[in-house]
């Protein structure tokens, strides 16, 4: 197979994350483990979540507020307010300004 067919041709691979099939273009693979690829939803996800984690072993007030911020986030999420039809660009468009 030549370089052309390998880039024209993209193998679906999986994400070791959520399992779902991706093309290697939509995989962000590990430094030391190439042969790790999670997808570029999964990886948001996992940089969100070592932002909470720092958050947790650095507290300040800044971390504390931020900490509020995704709780707040999280309520809203867990009752389907940013799904409903007046309120819900509101809450996004507002949560593209928060931390
Ligand atoms: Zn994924």
């Amino acid at each position: 197979m030549t370089t052309n067919e390998q880039t024209a041709q993209p193998s679906p691979t999986k994400c070791w994350c959520c399992d779902k099939e991706y093309d290697e273009r939509e995989l962000v693979r590990l430094g030391a483990h190439p042969e790790v690829g999670i997808c570029l939803a999964c990886a948001l996800d996992v940089q969100q979540r070592a932002g909470e984690r720092e958050d947790e072993l650095r507290p300040t007030a800044t971390t504390r507020l931020r900490t509020g911020v995704r709780r707040s986030r999280e309520w809203v999420i867990a009752r389907d307010w940013h799904n409903r039809p007046v309120l819900g660009p509101l809450l996004r468009r507002i949560n593209r300004h928060l931390p």
